[in-house]
């Protein structure tokens, strides 16, 4: 049996963790589950896979749940920082699952490696934010960190049984999201609704939004680079509509290793919570004559500036991906509350990374004073 903690069981990629729980329902168990705000879910959790803990963030909404829970319910209710922490720490837990959206998950995250967990990591902020400060952290508490997010899962699996001293470069593949082809005239009336339709995955509204921007290709440029210790030019990103090779390495022979399959996220997360076995499941198989073609094309970091942006934050190092990070998640969601446009997205994110002096990390302090700083600096710029 192996014990699992996830940090956002509520969320795409919490509920499809749960979806590989029911699946190996003998050979997992999950100690403690958290969410934000949806307590009828966290009932439904509850009740179905009897957790030991369960944090809610929003501490009204952790009394609401006590209220609606039956009467023979044995799971701890936290709430707040502490029940996620908690939660990340749980001792009997091997494996966090860290799918909570956000900068939010860094805390939580740094705690488990603390204790020596198994990051299976989704929650790709804490390594962009975090970077080599992670990384050694990870190192030094002897915390292996496995990548949940499909390209790097792919990345991780073609390097399996590989020199890693050898990687000539990363081929990190994008579907190219919803406006894939589209110029800057044609993205500056795009609406929220529009940019919420992913063509491929169907994910958080806020990874939903930086898939649209190729925001999250950039996050995901800085994550392949901490976590597989390689240069931001070693990184070639590629677009690839049909979303079927998840990515690849290219060694120094010139042979390509790449990792296919279907775009369906439960089966990186079982391919973490297994690692290095491989079980059955029932889930679909790839048919290459079904799929008929597989495409690829150069993204437009020009009309895409947020891709552009994210090697840049690279390039700087110090403190700037992790601005970076915090400038976009609150320009997401004053875009998500239609307060700025789509295209403002990315020239905010980059007035604001123009702006900031890049600092060393020596510390999780100096990465959360950064959010602090952007969050400050967008609301007096906003308020002019
Ligand atoms: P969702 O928005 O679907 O879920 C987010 C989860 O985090 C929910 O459980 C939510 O709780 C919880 N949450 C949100 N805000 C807070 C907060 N302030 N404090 C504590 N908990 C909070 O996101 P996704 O599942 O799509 O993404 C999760 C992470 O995984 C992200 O980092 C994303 O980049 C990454 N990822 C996602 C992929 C996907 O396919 N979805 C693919 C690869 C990576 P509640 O619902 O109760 O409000
Ligand atoms: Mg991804």
């Amino acid at each position: 049996m192996k014990y699992i903690s996830i940090l956002g069981s509520t969320g795409s990629i919490g509920t499809q963790t749960l979806d590989v729980v029911r699946e190996h329902d003998d050979e997992l168990k999950v100690c403690a589950i958290t969410g934000n705000n949806n307590i009828e879910l966290l009932r439904e959790q509850i009740i179905e896979f009897s957790p030991m803990l369960c944090c809610v963030m929003n501490e009204e909404k952790a009394s609401a749940l006590k209220n609606i829970l039956p009467s023979n319910v044995k799971t701890e209710i936290m709430s707040g920082m502490d029940g996620l922490i908690a939660a990340a720490e749980y001792e009997k837990s091997e494996i966090i699952v860290t799918a909570v959206s956000g900068m939010i998950g860094l805390k939580p995250t740094v705690a488990a490696i603390k204790k020596g967990k198994t990051i299976a990591l989704a929650n790709k902020e804490t390594l962009v934010t975090g970077g080599d400060y992670i990384m050694n952290l990870a190192r030094q508490y002897h915390a292996p960190i496995l990548p949940v997010d499909s390209e790097h899962s792919a990345i991780f699996q073609s390097l399996m049984a590989n020199d890693k001293k050898s990687i000539n470069k990363i081929v990190l593949t994008a579907s190219g999201g919803p406006f894939r082809g589209k110029n800057t005239d044609f993205l500056k009336n795009v609406k929220v609704e529009d940019a919420l339709k992913h063509p491929n995955w169907s994910m958080g509204k806020k990874i939903t939004i930086d898939s649209a921007t190729l925001m999250n290709k950039g996050l995901e440029v800085i994550e392949a680079k901490f976590l597989f210790d390689v240069e931001p030019e070693q990184i070639e990103v590629v677009v690839h509509p049909q979303s079927i090779i998840h990515s690849g390495v290219e060694f120094c022979d010139h042979s390509t290793i790449a990792q296919l399959g279907l775009p369906d996220m439960r089966v990186p997360i079982q391919f973490a919570l297994f690692y290095p076995k491989r079980l059955n499941n029932s889930y679909k198989s790839l048919s290459l004559s079904e799929i008929g073609n597989l495409t690829f094309e150069k993204p437009d970091m020009e009309v895409f500036k947020c891709l552009r942006l994210a090697f840049d934050s690279l390039r700087e190092g110090g403190t700037m991906p992790a601005v970076l990070n915090a400038s976009n998640e609150v320009c997401v969601s004053l875009f998500l509350d239609k307060k700025i446009s789509f295209l403002e997205i990315g020239d905010l994110n980059e007035k604001i990374m123009n702006m900031h002096k890049k600092e060393k990390i020596e510390s999780i302090e100096t990465i959360l004073s950064a959010e602090e700083w952007t969050k400050r600096t967008i609301n007096s710029l906003l308020k002019n």
